[in-house]
């Protein structure tokens, strides 16, 4: 199920990038993405447990990333 109050925005260049996947899975302290075959995977059941901590934000190529706040129509990006 998609997050009520969070989504992930991955820009298509970085989606299959199998090194940013990793990064990603081992930055994110509540598992919202996983490094899966295709490249970067959103665990969707997961979204809504994010704490706003920006290392995933970090991790990405600058600009690549986006982590939505449903709830106020903000986001954190770099
Ligand atoms: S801001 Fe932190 S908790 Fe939220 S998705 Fe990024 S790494 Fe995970």
């Amino acid at each position: 199920m998609p997050g009520i109050f969070i989504d992930v925005d991955i820009d298509e260049s970085i989606r299959s990038d199998a090194e940013v996947a990793k990064r990603l899975e081992e930055s994110c302290p509540v598992d919202i993405f996983a490094a899966g075959e295709a490249g970067v995977e959103v665990v969707e059941e997961n979204l809504d447990e994010c704490v706003l901590c920006e290392l995933c934000i970090k991790a990405a190529p600058p600009g690549k990333l986006r982590v939505l706040k449903l709830y106020d129509g903000s986001a954190l990006e770099a």
